[in-house]
């Protein structure tokens, strides 16, 4: 769901999702990533904050997953004012253990109507970040690492980020999953390595990528840090509960 496509098939007219107006609903767009043959429509044309390119149904195929990457963020869902990444990374963390049903319970997340709440889950912040250069203070790109930050964090990624990434392998004897950041294929990637807070955490991750490919994207949430060095991943994180993961849609 891409916010820009190309008015035309040779690629030299670029429009954003937010400047379509009514005029263009149901004309033909072209995929934003050079030599993609995918064609869109645009959806929403009517309000610019909610604007986005489909794919239509009869369209060929996108060359890669970054192009459908975007999603189609509402900012009129969310409270934008009320957004605090550390807040929400910390509730999200939270580890999962049978005993910890009751935690949150009581404590003061504002429950409001439609757009009265803050961004709470990992693939609204991921969704977020694809969208705006920057939120509520915040510079997405100090929030996502994903490919198009990837030169900042290519040596290793520190503290509360959303990571974009996709499977490589479980680690030998361990209960842990090596990662390709930010995508596989992707030139000269890097590893990163998540570790499981506890075994039912991880079997829940593993049987959920099982029935994906190595190209699938998942966004992980963790508290990062960059090991003694070694060749096999730049930075790790521990799973704690599973809302620190979402598998985006998967196009091929
Ligand atoms: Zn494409």
């Amino acid at each position: 769901m891409p916010y820009k496509a190309y008015k035309d098939t040779e690629k030299t007219q670029l429009i954003y999702a937010k400047d379509a107006t009514i005029q263009d609903v149901g004309k033909i767009f072209y995929c934003s990533t050079p030599n993609c043959p995918a064609s869109m429509s645009i959806v929403s044309a009517a309000s610019s904050e909610r604007a986005y390119f489909r794919t239509l149904k009869k369209s060929k195929k996108h060359i890669n997953q970054f192009c459908v990457a975007d999603g189609a963020f509402n900012p009129i869902k969310y409270k934008e004012s009320s957004f605090n990444f550390d807040d929400v990374s910390k509730k999200l963390m939270i580890a999962s253990t049978s005993s910890s049903k009751n935690i949150g319970k009581g404590n003061s997340i504002v429950s409001g109507g439609g757009g009265e709440k803050p961004i709470s889950t990992v693939n609204q912040i991921y969704y977020m970040c694809r969208k705006y250069h920057s939120y509520n203070g915040y510079s997405t790109n100090q929030i996502l690492a994903d490919e198009r930050s990837f030169k900042i964090y290519k040596n290793g990624i520190e503290g509360n980020k959303v990571v974009q990434c996709t499977p490589f392998h479980k680690f030998k004897d361990e209960y842990a999953y090596r990662m390709n950041y930010p995508s596989f294929p992707y030139n000269n990637g890097k590893h990163i390595k998540l570790n499981f807070y506890n075994e039912e955490l991880y079997w829940n991750f593993h049987n959920k990528v099982k029935f994906t490919n190595h190209k699938n994207l998942i966004i992980v949430l963790g508290n990062w840090s960059i090991p003694p060095k070694n060749d096999f991943y730049i930075s790790e994180c521990t799973i704690c509960n599973n809302r620190q993961i979402h598998f985006l849609p998967f196009s091929k």
